[in-house]
């Protein structure tokens, strides 16, 4: 079985503005030959914008979350099918922001992947241990629970990844010990076989979590890593270029 590409997805979260495309197109404009399949995943005001700013280009643009139902009296949210009609190929599903602050189960993040694959997109399925998890020996135990919980049956034969995403570790500036991101990222894949056999060997399983140029290679190349969903670092052309050149 061939190694899928490393995919490296930038989350923009709750940041950009129609002049932040600049930042997306100088990615796009420098990238370059790279093994990875590269994306950006904006906020959904700017989904349409960037599609068109990145049409003809490798860079991949993706939503940061779907409304499990196509349509309704749901007000504020977006629907999968909205997110790829404005032009996005990829979604992230179950992002710990929205698991915390939003009281995401893992049977919503499974509906939510459902319909990803419904309209068509890619998910992204996140999953990750806060510090009080980790601290009490559970990280592993609540890792492989949510990989069970949140990917659907309907997974099977589809493209997609699973992003393993420590609570502590985003946004602070913290991250695992690479033989910390090995331990998890192996009991992921383990889940990832006995969920979808030996079709579970090629999912990409992501590292999330204070990913930077100056960390990026020791990550990417841990055993297991099969790429980078990368919050702050993402904002920036420079940074996010630098991430991308150590695949
Ligand atoms: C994220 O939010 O998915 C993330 C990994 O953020 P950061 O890279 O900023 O830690």
């Amino acid at each position: 079985m061939t190694a899928p590409r490393p995919l490296i997805a930038g989350n923009w979260k709750m940041n950009g503005l129609a002049a932040s495309l600049a930042e997306a197109k100088a990615v796009a404009a420098g990238l370059g030959a790279t093994p990875a399949r590269v994306a950006i995943c904006p906020p959904a005001t700017l989904i349409h914008r960037m599609s068109e700013a990145l049409a003809g280009t490798a860079v991949l643009v993706g939503g940061q979350d779907g409304h499990a139902e196509p349509d309704g009296a749901f007000t504020g949210d977006v629907a999968a099918e909205q997110l790829a009609d404005a032009g996005a190929v990829l979604v992230i599903v179950g992002h710990s922001e929205r698991r915390a602050g939003y009281r995401e189960t893992d049977a919503l993040v499974a509906a939510k992947t459902r319909a990803a694959l419904r309209a068509g997109l890619e998910p992204i399925v996140c999953v990750g241990e806060t510090l009080a998890q980790r601290k009490a020996g559970e990280a592993l135990g609540v890792v492989t629970g949510q990989v069970r919980g949140s990917l659907p049956a309907e997974l099977a034969g589809q493209a997609f990844s699973v992003a393993y995403e420590p609570v502590w570790a985003i946004g602070t500036g913290l991250t695992p010990t690479t033989p910390e991101i090995e331990e998890v990222h192996r009991a992921i894949r383990a889940t990832l076989v006995a969920l979808f056999g030996d079709a579970g060997r090629a999912v990409p399983i992501l590292y999330g979590g204070s990913v930077k140029p100056a960390n990026a290679a020791e990550i990417l190349h841990a055993a297991e890593v099969g790429g980078a969903l990368v919050g702050g670092a993402s904002l920036k052309a420079a940074d996010f270029l630098g991430i991308i050149r150590a695949v």
